[in-house]
């Protein structure tokens, strides 16, 4: 249950919304205003929409850089998973899963259900994104950085980077991690601002890496092993794409996602530097003299707000004023947070 800091800025069907960030907790949180007639206008930085749950097209590969796989424990998400799933765009992922310690590879099945977007982890965000999009009352703006908040008289408008203003806006939903929308509103809501300074975010290095042939097979481990959990001092896990669902045909793929601590001390270090310290980290987990196949590409990509430093407590936060905040950070790290806090904000705004 979210503690409120007082009422929301209540919306009725004519009223007008902006959403910063077309991340799963921005895109549910459109879906729901627009699906009872609010007029919603969403706005990324980025090229695509997906935020956290982005993947690298290549040519000869698709590979997940943030989210590599979820679970699904409320009832409310399952439904929705289960939607998706029969939109095709998301499909249970039945993972062979492997902790690698200094005795070896052991399997680390925990009985959970993960799933993946198919064919590619942004596939849900695409999907989301482009069933908002076909609605009357909604739009989403890509490639357009917001960078102030200004309220005026006939409402709320937002400042692109390229000097644009949108609006007014009877309310603006913020669903970017926490430094990014403080420092868009703690000019305007110290309460909520408050908030975002008691969420800080820890950053996170993801290496990927794309060869001509399949990893060698070892010893007592599957032949198709798809995730692997390390307590080495550099990597955290490495992911197979190749066996994720829709991936088949693609040559071996990995993620390679970093330790936490280690992405701290390292968030600005060279990318290319990066991922082959993640590839040898990948290498000290195999038996000794292995030989990797040839690769053809790799790189990494830096995650500046990958997740949050503590669990928190709450949902979504909002104010009278017309500003509110969702996203995963609030509640809990994981994709299915992302969901339920927009949802929820959309309910909670509708009243
Ligand atoms: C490396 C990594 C691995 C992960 N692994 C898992 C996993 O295995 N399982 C799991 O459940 N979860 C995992 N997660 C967490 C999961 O990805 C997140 O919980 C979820 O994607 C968060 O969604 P969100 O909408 O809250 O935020 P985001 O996805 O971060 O969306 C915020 C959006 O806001 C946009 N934005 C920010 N500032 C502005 C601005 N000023 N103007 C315009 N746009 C802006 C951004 O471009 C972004 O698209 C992982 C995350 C990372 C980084």
């Amino acid at each position: 249950m979210a503690t409120l800091p007082n009422e929301p800025h209540r919306l009725t069907q004519s009223s007008t919304v902006a959403i910063i960030g077309a991340g799963l907790s921005g895109l549910a949180c459109g879906h729901q205003l627009a699906s009872h007639a609010v007029d919603v206008k969403l706005f990324d930085k980025s090229r695509g929409p997906g935020g956290r749950m982005s993947s690298k097209r290549r040519p000869a590969a698709t590979l997940d850089l943030g989210a590599q796989a979820f679970t699904v424990r409320d009832e409310r998400f399952a439904r929705k998973v289960a939607e998706w799933q029969a939109a095709g765009c998301v499909a249970p992922w039945p993972t062979s899963r492997y902790q690698a310690s200094a005795s070896g590879w052991q399997t680390h099945n925990d009985g959970q259900t993960r799933y993946t977007g198919a064919p590619r982890m942004s596939a849900l965000t695409r999907y989301l994104a482009e069933t908002l999009n076909a609605l009357p009352n909604a739009s989403i703006t890509l490639e357009t950085h917001i960078t102030a908040l200004a309220k005026t008289a006939a409402g709320w408008q937002l400042h692109d980077s390229q000097d644009t203003i949108h609006g007014p806006f009877d309310a603006v939903v913020i669903s970017a991690p926490p430094p990014q929308a403080n420092a868009l509103l703690s000019a305007w809501e110290p309460t909520l601002a408050a908030a975002c300074t008691a969420h800080p975010q820890r950053g996170c290095w993801a290496g990927w890496v794309i060869f001509e042939d399949p990893l060698p097979p070892l010893e007592q481990v599957a032949s198709a092993w798809h995730t692997v959990h390390t307590q080495h001092p550099v990597l955290r896990l490495a992911s197979r794409n190749h066996t994720k669902p829709g991936r088949e045909h693609q040559p071996e793929s990995i993620s390679l996602i970093a330790q936490l601590d280690w992405s701290d001390v390292h968030i600005e270090s060279d990318s290319e530097r990066v991922v082959q310290q993640l590839l040898e980290a990948f290498m000290s987990l195999l038996p000794e003299h292995t030989k990797l196949p040839n690769v053809i590409e790799l790189g990494a990509h830096r995650w500046r707000y990958a997740q949050p430093a503590r669990a928190g407590e709450q949902s979504y936060l909002y104010s009278p004023s017309g500003l509110a905040l969702c996203g995963d950070n609030f509640r809990g790290s994981r994709v299915e947070d992302a969901w339920l806090s927009g949802d929820e904000l959309g309910k909670a705004l509708l009243g």
